[in-house]
């Protein structure tokens, strides 16, 4: 369940204060301390999985109505104009706390390029040679 020197089971035990949005008997919902935006959240389930890959389907089906919900409800009261829901697996993807979480991140006209990625150009050939290996 709780793994020792994870941050975010701390939080989720109480060891480490945090400003908490919503808790069930699965999930905290908590504000991120060096937020992207105004309001950046993150859901976090109470049971502790590095990453999505180690998370029951069942527990990542429940993640994503929880997130669902709570962009509606934060739409509503932060007015804001759009919304990420960001989620990065692997150190390589930008992980840093290794306890599985999902990014709530409201967005506002104006708020800089804070999730930018470098478009590819392939070509017709590549596309191909990419869909065969991953449809075999
Ligand atoms: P990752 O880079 O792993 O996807 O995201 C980790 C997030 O956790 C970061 O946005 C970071 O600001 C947030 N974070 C790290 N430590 C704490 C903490 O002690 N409390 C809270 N509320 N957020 C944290
Ligand atoms: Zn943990």
């Amino acid at each position: 369940m709780k793994q020792d020197n994870c941050i975010f089971c701390k939080i989720i035990a109480g060891e480490i204060p945090s400003h908490t949005l919503y808790e069930d008997e699965q999930f905290k919902v908590i504000l991120d301390v060096n937020p992207a935006t105004k309001g950046h959240a993150l859901i976090l389930p109470k049971e502790h999985f590095a990453n999505l890959y180690e998370l029951p389907e069942e527990t990542a089906a429940d993640a994503m109505r929880l997130a669902k919900r709570m962009m509606k409800k934060m739409t509503e009261k932060l007015d804001c104009d759009g919304f990420n829901i960001v989620q990065n697996n692997g150190e390589v993807a930008g992980q840093t706390v290794f306890h599985f979480h999902m990014h709530l991140i409201p967005r506002y006209k104006n708020d800089g390029e804070i999730l930018k990625y470098i478009a590819g150009e392939p070509d017709q050939e590549e596309l191909a040679r990419i869909k065969k290996m991953l449809t075999e």
